[in-house]
């Protein structure tokens, strides 16, 4: 007889009325008499196996009774087209091989805290609810390349270990450099900078760290950062840019997810309203007389808070951007304003439906003596910033530039109540572990 052939669940379709074989693990087991139902996964999706007893001999019929969740098999069976299931197919068990026993598995299907769940998060990767989020970020990861590469971009790849704190000094993780202080970059941007003058347009995509010290749904200590930075480019071009960007990859989730975004309940054709362009652009001070027009106590010059964030995301139906905050809230090298002294050239995306900003961004200063006094103001060593200001000495030309944050991105598009949903292993300020 020729060996059954191996395939895996989610090529289940091509090989209907056929005998297969798959690796799967056991997720969970249902049924009584002389039928069991195993609801098998092998990470490339979730299909149902059918054991009767009618069909097995009696010792495989027992073994399919007694198995327990995640204990990983291989199973072989005939594929039959199944239209009461979500996936459309299910495998009538001939055979089955135990290959590693699991005893006690720790998540069982009832209800547990989410505390409990991250404590486990290294089986709890297993289970539906990280299995679809977990793709489509894998989804929003490539798309984020192609849509760089098919715009121009160059990646230019910014360093992890740095020595200058472009975002304040409140939020680092210093590193013991040889005896000297550096610390885990916070952003690429500064050298995303220096790639724009080589290169004309380019991105990083990397890990950033900062030690948040609240804990929100919003913030990670350790996040992924895709900063991108664009000579010869002012602020509306930029935003052209972004809101590109972001429909883009809302786009693909909904091409290529679509099966993750029902596993969800991600409302689909919400998401796909927020492919329409352009976004609205309101300004901070609009922003700040919105607020407090519906109660908020907040005074023109503070940034908004996760409250004041929130209501702004949930009384706009898109994505729209908040333009032009006070200068003192924002980052040195942000672009003044041509008429006014109090607010920079910049930019936040927020995500409506409460989730709030994604981006961050801003046309950049392109004068020397005036980038050398907000550092100065800022208290931040010149010595550390002096190859930045080298940008401006040699050739400065206008330029902006954003960055957004991955797992922000993914928890509006997936539809994540928290940030920590987002990412395989969250480092927040209370979980270092697993
Ligand atoms: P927030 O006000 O929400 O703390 P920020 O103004 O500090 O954000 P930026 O410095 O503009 O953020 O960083 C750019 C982007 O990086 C943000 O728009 C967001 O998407 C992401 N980001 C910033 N901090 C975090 C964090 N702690 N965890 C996850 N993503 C983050
Ligand atoms: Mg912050």
């Amino acid at each position: 007889m020729s060996e059954v052939k191996m395939i895996r669940i989610e090529d289940a379709a091509e090989y209907v009325g056929r005998v297969v074989k798959i690796g799967v693990w056991l997720r969970q087991k249902r049924g009584g008499g002389k039928i069991a139902f195993l609801q098998l996964r092998d990470g490339t999706g979730f299909m149902q196996g059918v054991v009767s007893a009618t069909d097995v001999d009696e010792a495989t019929f027992k073994l399919a009774e007694h198995l327990k969740q995640e204990t990983s098999l291989y199973v072989t069976g005939t594929i039959h087209a199944d239209s009461r299931s979500e996936f459309g197919y299910e495998m009538a068990v001939s055979e089955i091989e135990i290959v590693g026993e699991s005893e006690n598995y720790p998540i069982s299907p009832k209800e547990h805290g989410t505390d409990f769940l991250f404590d486990e998060r290294h089986l709890y990767l297993r289970h539906q609810k990280p299995y679809a989020t977990l793709k489509i970020r894998d989804e929003l990861i490539r798309a984020i390349y192609d849509f760089f590469h098919e715009d121009g971009f160059l990646k230019l790849d910014a360093p992890i270990i740095t020595d200058s704190a472009p975002e304040g000094t409140t939020e680092l993780f210093p590193v013991d450099y040889f005896g000297k202080e550096a610390y885990l970059s916070q952003t690429g941007q500064l050298y995303a900078e220096a790639g724009a003058m080589a290169f004309g347009k380019v991105y990083d995509f990397g890990p950033t760290f900062r030690a948040e010290k609240s804990s929100t749904r919003r913030h990670l200590t350790e996040f992924w950062m895709i900063d991108a930075e664009m000579a010869w480019m002012h602020q509306e071009q930029s935003l052209e840019v972004q809101e590109r960007f972001i429909a883009y990859l809302i786009q693909r989730v909904i091409d290529n997810c679509r099966v993750e975004l029902k596993m969800l309940g991600r409302d689909i054709e919400k998401l796909a309203s927020y492919t329409k362009l352009p976004y609205p652009r309101v300004s901070y001070d609009d922003a700040v007389k919105l607020l407090q027009d519906n109660g908020f106590k907040i005074d023109w010059g503070v940034d908004f808070g996760s409250p004041e964030e929130t209501f702004l995301a949930n009384h706009f139906t898109s994505p729209f951007f908040v333009v032009n905050f006070p200068k003192a809230v924002k980052a040195f090298y942000m672009k003044r304003h041509p008429t006014r002294d109090d607010v920079v050239i910049s930019a936040d995306l927020m995500a409506p439906e409460g989730y709030g900003e994604i981006i961050g961004g801003s046309e950049r200063d392109t004068d020397y003596d005036y980038l050398k006094q907000r550092l100065i103001d800022q208290h931040l060593d010149l010595n550390e910033y002096s190859w930045y200001l080298d940008l401006r000495k040699y050739g400065t030309v206008p330029h902006s530039g954003f960055g957004l944050g991955l797992e922000r991105l993914i928890r509006f598009v997936a539809g994540e109540d928290h940030i920590r949903e987002t990412i395989p292993f969250p480092r927040t300020l209370n979980r270092l572990h697993p």
